[in-house]
């Protein structure tokens, strides 16, 4: 599978390249997902922020409070209101990309669910992937199951070694991405 990771807004004011390897890719029932989508859930393609590209456009950018008290910035095209990105505040390691935004969004492999306490009750979760409640505690299961799911996808280029810390690291980003509904 080639899958090129390239993408844009509705209008195609704004585009976008990731040259990197995605982290995993998880679905999210919560009711603020639910709004932002205006649909019955949201879509999370986590992406290394140094590997996102701004090819063309600029977006503009709302702040949201987050329940846990931190913040994530919630961007999207000024034109089109398409919303591309979300990141916590706080943290400039990963950036949730909205993967329906992608120029080919076929070969994606979803990872899991998350915030399943509060989903539409005609989605009916069969295909056997981690469910959460809420958020997950750590987003270590989620990256794995996504590994293993789109080897193409996530050997199309190798990530490096973890570094030592990268326990600290991650619960660093959890705990910006807690709760992010
Ligand atoms: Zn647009
Ligand atoms: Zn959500």
């Amino acid at each position: 599978m080639t899958h090129s990771l390239t993408g844009q807004c509705q209008c195609g004011a704004v585009r976008y390249r990731v040259t990197g390897t995605p982290l995993t890719l998880f679905a999210c029932h919560c009711t603020e997902c639910q709004r932002q989508s205006s649909s019955a859930f949201g879509l999370s393609l986590w992406v290394k922020n140094a590997e996102v590209v701004l090819e063309k456009g600029a977006m503009k950018e709302w702040v949201r409070d987050l329940p846990s008290g931190k913040k994530m910035a919630c961007r999207f095209c000024p034109d089109c209101g398409t919303r591309l990105f979300h990141q916590g505040l706080g943290q400039n390691e990963i950036i949730s990309l909205k993967p329906g935004t992608l120029d080919d969004t076929q070969g994606l492999q979803l990872a899991g669910h998350i915030w399943t306490g509060s989903k539409q009750a005609w989605v009916q979760l069969d295909d056997q992937l981690p469910q959460y409640p809420g958020n997950p505690e750590v987003f270590e299961t989620l990256i794995a199951a996504w590994q293993a799911a789109s080897p193409d996808l996530a050997q199309r280029r190798r990530p490096p070694a973890p570094p030592a810390s990268v326990g600290h690291r991650h619960a660093e980003i959890n705990g910006n991405l807690n709760n992010q509904k």
